[in-house]
């Protein structure tokens, strides 16, 4: 699927399961920039992702999804819990990148714990280090999908 392709279906999903818009709140836990940087290109004017009803927010409180970058190191475990809790039920996690998934080439250390996983619950995994745009569309997509079961579920 080319990029025109994903931006259709990931606009068609919105429309379907969240009335046409979806808002994104960024959280970095600890990255080297890397992949905030693969997640900044999503609003550039190649991707231009705004155009299929995705909106990057400042606050957790007008996020329905929560995109997170890094291990979680230390410093900014709190911040995580705190972001998480201040977000809307029911709220997607996406952990984006190696970091996220599971620690990636920092591992676990005194100062960082790894994956975001035993913080929060996560909806999607999206390795790479970092993941191309394409692949953090992809994962937005496959959140769609588990957050519409959720939304039938009523939970
Ligand atoms: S997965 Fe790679 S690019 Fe992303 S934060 Fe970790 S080291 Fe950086």
């Amino acid at each position: 699927m080319n990029e025109e392709e994903l931006g259709t279906d990931l606009k068609k999903r919105i429309k379907e399961v969240l009335s046409g818009s979806l808002h994104i709140r960024h959280v970095d836990t600890g990255s080297c920039n890397g992949c905030d940087f693969e997640m900044s290109t999503l609003s550039n004017p190649i991707y231009d992702i705004s155009r299929f009803g995705v909106s990057f927010v400042p606050s957790p409180r007008q996020a329905d999804m929560l995109m997170v970058t890094g291990g979680v190191t230390s410093n900014l475990e709190k911040a995580l819990r705190i972001t998480y809790e201040a977000t809307p039920k029911p709220k997607m996690v996406l952990a984006i990148g190696a970091c996220a998934c599971g620690g990636g080439v920092f591992g676990e250390t005194y100062a960082n714990a790894g994956g975001i996983d035993p913080f929060v619950p996560v909806y999607v995994y999206v390795p790479g280090c970092p993941p191309r745009p394409q692949a953090l569309i992809q994962g937005i997509l496959l959140a769609l999908d588990q957050y519409e079961e959720v939304l039938k579920r009523g939970e």
